[in-house]
């Protein structure tokens, strides 16, 4: 007998004859999730095995686990031989005391003497003997006795499924270059848009010296605690200085966001075509602020020569958003009070539906070709 932590996956089921991909990249996932621990992985066909790991490090690997996109479901499980005479010796130890439960059998491998029914039957009836204030409830019981015979010759036992991630293994889609701030959006679109798949790598416009040292280190921070789930490498930061007091001093104050904003989509764009992403990410949510109008998303769209912009939040509430916050547990630092170069020169009356020809006008006042080479020149790379 031994003890393992078995995995199932979700929607690769669903994937053709690519499907070998996907389950390979998911078992470099899982290798990589619990890269530094002592424990190895492997697959049997469809499900993942995690073996070789302390008892006392279960728990642990389990909530690594939890982080690993395309995770339908975790188990902690024991492994035994697959023999009529080693499971039932496995079942007769098992002690219930004053609940209800039932035996589950998915039998794999069809090569097995009894059908899935038969072993039901035969290991309830085995456990009800052995335990007198327990009761079979084939509908709602407290405890289930799941007991699956793989095609290895191997059987595992286990009680519960804890809930996996879900979505599509990390790299499995092209790469994108997510637009991060320090607020709670950005970091919730990050996981939101990992879960599909894609790998990012992150871009934040610092304002020095109107934004400090402790909002970058705020960003970089949020970078890490999202890690585990995007696997981001590097944050990009651009000083975006120059380029906002352009703005504030050549242009009406009311296009100052509005211009900004297609500032960014541009500088996103091109660093996005040197690092690889195939896609702008933003946190960005429809009437959320004055710069996530439909208007305002048009003008800043208008710039993109090709590339996509995926915008995960756009029709989540924000309850939703701070709710998946928590969970992944960047909540607490995107609260924190430091500013973001978007609140710098924040107009009294910023435009919500602005009219892209009159942009257009107030963006001629500037060397716009000449503030994005400036701003591109000088980027900072920060290791994840
Ligand atoms: P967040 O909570 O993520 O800061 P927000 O609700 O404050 O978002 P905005 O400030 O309008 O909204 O920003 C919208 C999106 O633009 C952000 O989610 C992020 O993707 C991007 N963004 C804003 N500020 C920055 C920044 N300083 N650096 C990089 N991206 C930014
Ligand atoms: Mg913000």
């Amino acid at each position: 007998m031994k003890k393992v932590i078995m995995i199932k996956y979700g929607e690769i089921y669903l994937k053709g004859n690519n499907r070998g991909f996907f389950e390979s990249l998911l078992l470099k996932n899982i290798k990589y999730a619990l890269y530094g621990m002592q424990a190895t992985a492997k697959r049997v066909r469809t499900r993942y095995f995690v073996e070789n790991f302390e008892e006392s490090q279960e728990d642990e690997i389990v909530e690594k686990l939890k982080k690993v996109f395309g995770i339908h479901s975790i188990s902690k499980a024991v492994e035994i031989d697959t023999t009529k005479d080693e499971i039932i010796d496995f079942c007769s130890k098992i002690r219930l005391e004053n609940c209800t439960f039932k035996v589950d059998t998915n039998r794999a491998d069809k090569n097995f003497e009894l059908s899935s029914m038969q072993l039901n039957c035969l290991l309830g009836e085995i456990i009800l003997n052995n335990n007198p204030t327990a009761k079979v409830d084939v509908h709602k019981p407290d405890v289930t006795i799941f007991v699956d015979i793989r095609e290895n010759k191997k059987t595992y036992i286990y009680y519960k499924d804890i809930l996996g991630a879900g979505g599509m293994p990390v790299g499995s889609s092209a790469d994108g270059l997510v637009l991060l701030s320090g607020g709670i959006d950005s970091p919730v679109a990050c996981y939101q848009i990992a879960k599909r798949g894609m790998h990012l790598t992150g871009l934040h416009f610092a304002s020095y010296p109107y934004t400090s040292e402790q909002a970058k280190e705020k960003v970089v921070k949020l970078a890490k605690i999202t890690k585990p789930y995007t696997h981001m490498k590097k944050l990009l930061v651009v000083s975006f200085t120059e380029i906002q007091e352009h703005i504030h001093k050549y242009c009406r104050d009311e296009y100052m966001i509005t211009l900004m904003r297609r500032f960014m989509m541009r500088i996103a764009e091109r660093l996005a075509n040197q690092v690889g992403a195939k896609a702008i990410v933003t946190g960005e949510n429809l009437g959320q602020v004055a710069s996530q109008t439909v208007e305002s998303i048009t003008s800043s769209n208008s710039v993109l020569e090709v590339m996509p912009v995926f915008r995960p939040l756009i029709a989540m509430d924000k309850e939703e958003i701070i709710d998946i916050s928590k969970k992944i547990g960047t909540f607490e630092t995107s609260i924190l009070p430091y500013e973001d170069c978007c609140t710098v020169f924040l107009p009294k009356y910023p435009l919500i539906k602005p009219n892209l020809k009159k942009v257009l006008e107030e963006e001629s006042k500037l060397d716009v070709e000449n503030l994005i080479k400036n701003a591109l020149n000088k980027v900072e790379e920060i290791k994840i």
